[in-house]
Order: C-alpha cells, then sequence, then structure tokens
C-alpha cells in the first residue's frame, strides 16, 4: 500500500514539472519573441504567419491571451500575444 502512494506521488511530481517546465518555456520563448512586429525565437526570422488551432493546448493559450505562430524559415512553432496580431 505505502509503494503504491510512493509511486502515485514521485508519477505527479514528474507529471507537475513537465507541465511546469513547458510553461516556462514557452513563456521565455514569448519574451524572446517580443517586438512590434513578432518575430521566431528560435532562428530569428520575421516570414512568419498565423497557425492554425491544432492542439488542445491552443485553446488555453487563446484564453490567456496568445495565438500560436508557424516559423516559415525554421517550421517552429511558438506563441505571440494577441495584441501583436496585424
Ligand atoms: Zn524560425
Amino acid at each position: 500500500m505505502r509503494i503504491r502512494y510512493i509511486c502515485l506521488v514521485v508519477f505527479l511530481a514528474a507529471m507537475f514539472s513537465i507541465a511546469l517546465v513547458r510553461t516556462l518555456k514557452t513563456l521565455l520563448l514569448v519574451y524572446l519573441s517580443s517586438g512590434p512586429k513578432p518575430i521566431c525565437p528560435y532562428c530569428g526570422a520575421r516570414r512568419i504567419r498565423k497557425s492554425g488551432a491544432a492542439l488542445a493546448s491552443d485553446r488555453l493559450y487563446r484564453f490567456l491571451g496568445f495565438c500560436p505562430y508557424r516559423c516559415q524559415s525554421c517550421f517552429a512553432r511558438f506563441y505571440c500575444p494577441l495584441a501583436r496580431q496585424n
């Protein structure tokens, strides 16, 4: 019984850590792509376009005020604040 409890706690801690790291990574990429016009935080290219809301997390980010973009140079996907959409 006790080993199940320990396994559950370790599993939940691992899931929370993964979610936390992904959230921090997204916030860092939003910060790196900040500016008057969105740029790719991976390669710095300005050739980006809006990406369709394909992932379940896209709805959450849209609710929080972020829009998914796709870089046309390196094909990286990232989020930018909705206020910067033109
Ligand atoms: Zn790029």
